[in-house]
């Protein structure tokens, strides 16, 4: 999605900016992700974990829950976000590391950076995939942290009351000056663990990580066993999608030549760069030989198996449509 350094750019692309990528997004990080991070001794995320002390310091949208985003980034991202989505600095992700584009909490990013991709090669099926998967992971994330809350005998009323109050579009004052709670609310939701927050969320992640796979269904129930069908339909129609023998090139593909001899090419699905060869196998697709005609004329000619990992991506990214 970044322009390439000495690449032109195409025309009607928007492409990300390098140093934003598609990390201009704020993750929630559920208690026991917080202290998965806290409690791991991995130096290559020795920043994340600088940088999570300093929120836990600062008590904006820190909650027994989880380390939350900012109401004002929520307002804004809500906003703006979507439109300048991989483009804006403003709203660039807090553990974004610039040197080197990296993610400095990287094992224990949240359920959203885990499943987004920009691109799928199985187009738009792979982009519903990675959306039903998101919808299931964000699940059993909250499940497993208000199952370690429940476990470590919190009053998981008051905090289910705190953190649903913040769930709304009105900023305070203090919000906008990213002020913290009165000390008396912020004591007030973590009781016995006011002080010990980091202590605290390392318990999560010790509570969760002993939770077996039994234990887990069983608390997570029904929800559970829908989400994962959903899961499994999905990555059903990925892996055995239903394709016609006979297929056409895509009449409305642009196709652009690049100086390094490649061809880039786009769809309403995506835009990606391909070999000169490639393409010239793609026009064969004429609405009339079959698929297994053009794979043995590309075998003849080219000595080249034009197997199903080929077809699929080009079927599911429409540069080759039913005919
Ligand atoms: S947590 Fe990591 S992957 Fe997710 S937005 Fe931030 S820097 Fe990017």
């Amino acid at each position: 999605m970044c322009l390439k350094p000495g690449q032109d750019p195409l025309p009607n692309v928007d492409y990300f900016k390098p140093d934003v990528k598609c990390c201009s997004y704020f993750p929630k990080l559920p208690n026991y992700l917080v202290g998965g991070l806290l409690s791991d001794n991995n130096p290559a995320m020795d920043e994340g974990r600088k940088r999570i002390r300093e929120k836990i310091h600062k008590r904006i949208g820190i909650t027994p829950q989880a380390v939350d985003v900012p109401k004002k980034y929520s307002v804004l991202i809500k906003l703006g976000g979507i439109k300048s989505f991989g483009k804006n600095s403003t709203l660039i992700c807090p553990y974004f590391v610039n040197e080197g584009a990296l993610c400095s909490i990287w094992k224990f990013r949240d359920s959203m950076c885990s499943t987004y991709f920009c691109k799928s090669v199985a187009g738009k099926q792979g982009l519903k995939f990675w959306d039903v998967f998101h919808s299931y992971l964000n699940q059993v994330q909250d499940i497993l942290c208000w199952y370690a809350l429940d476990s470590l005998n919190c009053d998981v009323r008051s905090i289910w009351d705190y953190v649903n109050s913040r769930q709304n579009d009105d900023l305070t004052p203090d919000d906008l000056d990213e002020i913290p709670p009165e000390e008396a609310t912020y004591r007030d939701l973590w009781r016995d663990w006011f002080g010990r927050e980091e202590e605290f969320y390392r318990e999560c992640f010790h509570v969760v990580e002993a939770l077996t796979k039994d234990e887990f269904e069983r608390h997570a129930g029904i929800i559970n066993k829908i989400f994962l069908k959903r899961l499994q339909d999905a990555r059903d129609n990925v892996v055995t999608p239903k394709i016609p023998p006979v297929l056409k090139k895509n009449p409305d593909l642009k196709a652009f030549e690049t100086p390094d001899g490649k061809v880039t090419i786009k769809t309403n699905v995506a835009f990606y760069s391909i070999q000169k060869n490639l393409f010239d196998v793609i026009g064969l697709f004429d609405g009339v030989k079959t698929t297994a005609e053009i794979q043995k004329m590309v075998h003849e000619k080219y000595g080249a198996d034009l197997n199903e990992d080929y077809i699929h991506p080009m079927f599911f990214n429409q540069i080759i449509i039913p005919a």
